[in-house]
């Protein structure tokens, strides 16, 4: 079967396993007294390295393919309050954990998190170290809209020891711009690019999407042209997850063409393979490098590892979150917080953390997770490594499962044998299809609108 055709069969609704059990199965039994129980008792060895992520919500305008928690305003004052309980929030969160603990991964999220100014950057930057040390390998990023951050902003940022960036990019075609209302020239992304290599960041990635608005098979064409000539470290490829029930301001886009399940295939399938001949591989579905880049030395030597923040160098046991919407992730437990701005601040003031709901993981929660984790990162399963760390045996676990590979080793989606199996080069488009096998809440078949197309 060739690539197009494997990409219409298991182009389909499915999770990205940024976590195990994903989003949907989490509820409010988990609160913020089981998150406070966690920090202070188990929620990391105190020897282990730890990631943060900060969430900054604000946006000054309305991108209409946004699928991210934001608050649109150009009220620039609105930070101010924000950052106070951003600074409450992680000096609670150190307070509990007990001794100066150690970061491995610092990431700013958003939103835009530069909305912030020079002076509230280095407050909220000065508030984290005083409270975390980096390790001097630290990796620590920004995500970066050019259209909004100056050359003050992103010297400022460097000076506080960020080193990655992500910038956000999507499409450049004036046309499909106008009709998502987000106007950022070519011009200006490969400034920005060049403006970041120059100070020091490396990995420097780009966001495109594909299946917006006046996109076709010409217009995307185009657009990758344009990136490979540019020729940022990293790029992330996403395929548009339309969810107006979800995101009620994606209806807008309705109202004009948009590339169908058919077309969004061939302009993926024509992207994936102008990256490949232009020196970038690919990472694991919808993530490429450049073979100088360390993810994809990361790839090769199995020091790759996913949480929420999406394909990280760093291997990270616990993930602390802050911020409205943050994510956190211990050992057997994730967290989130509320989502809206204004509420978070009002729980950092009152409690001083903001756990709206999550998930305690069970056994067989645990068991699947290091294997879905194994496939999406590892890119391979070793039965031998499963029975030692679970003291079981791995095809009694998944008999059902392991009867349903046959298809991913005929297709060249996987290599081996149901004891020890590897995702082929080309099998990484797929390898969320592989995982979904052992994901037991899909088979109880529910939530899949929450979900985009995993190719
Ligand atoms: S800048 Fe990013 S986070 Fe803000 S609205 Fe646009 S896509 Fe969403």
């Amino acid at each position: 079967m060739g690539l197009i055709e494997l990409i219409r069969k298991y182009s389909t609704l499915g999770p990205r396993y940024t976590s195990y059990p994903t989003a949907p199965q989490w509820t409010d039994h988990v609160s913020e007294s089981h998150y406070r129980e966690q920090l202070h008792h188990k929620f990391a060895d105190p020897s282990d390295e730890l990631a943060l992520y900060v969430h900054i919500p604000f946006c000054e305008q309305l991108c209409y393919y946004c699928g991210c928690n934001i608050q649109i305003t150009k009220d620039h004052s609105r930070s101010t309050q924000y950052v106070n309980a951003l600074l409450r929030e992680i000096e609670t969160t150190a307070t509990l954990l007990g001794p100066r603990r150690t970061l491995s991964q610092l990431s700013w999220g958003g939103g835009t998190p530069t909305f912030l100014t020079v002076a509230e950057i280095e407050k909220l930057q000065k508030g984290i170290t005083q409270y975390f040390k980096l390790t001097s390998d630290a990796e620590v990023s920004i995500e970066i809209d050019p259209r909004v951050t100056s050359e003050e902003q992103l010297c400022a940022l460097r000076e506080f020891g960020f080193n990655r960036a992500s910038l956000g990019v999507q499409d450049f075609n004036e046309a499909v711009q106008k009709a998502v209302n987000r106007i950022q020239s070519a011009a200006m992304t490969e400034t920005m690019l060049q403006k970041c290599h120059s100070l020091g960041f490396s990995g420097v990635n780009f966001d495109l999407i594909y299946g917006l608005p006046l996109q076709n098979l010409e217009t995307f064409s185009a657009t990758v042209d344009e990136v490979i000539r540019i020729r940022p470290d990293r790029i992330a490829l996403y395929n548009y997850a339309h969810l107006p029930s979800l995101r009620p301001h994606q209806k807008i886009l309705e109202q004009m063409p948009m590339p169908q399940a058919e077309e969004r295939v061939e302009i993926f399938t024509l992207a994936y393979e102008k990256l490949l001949s232009a020196g970038y591989r690919s990472i694991g579905m919808d993530h490429f490098a450049l073979q100088t880049d360390e993810m994809y030395a990361s790839l090769l030597d199995g020091r790759l590892y996913r949480n929420f923040m999406g394909y990280t160098v760093k291997k990270g046991a616990a993930l602390l979150g802050i911020g409205a919407s943050a994510i956190g992730e211990s050992s057997d437990s994730y967290f989130q917080n509320i989502r809206e701005a204004k509420s978070y601040e009002e729980m950092i003031a009152q409690k001083g953390l903001a756990t709206l709901r999550g998930c305690q993981l069970t056994q067989d929660d645990l068991e699947r997770k290091w294997t879905i984790q194994s496939l999406m990162c590892q890119f391979k399963l070793d039965s031998r490594q499963f029975e030692d760390h679970f003291q079981k045996k791995f095809s009694e676990k998944f008999t059902w499962e392991l009867t349903q590979l046959d298809g991913f080793f005929q297709e060249g989606i996987l290599e081996g044998n149901t004891q020890f199996m590897r995702v082929t080069d080309l099998g990484r488009l797929f390898v969320r299809n592989v995982a979904m096998i052992f994901d037991a809440y899909l088979r109880q078949g529910n939530h899949k609108a929450t979900y985009s197309k995993t190719v």
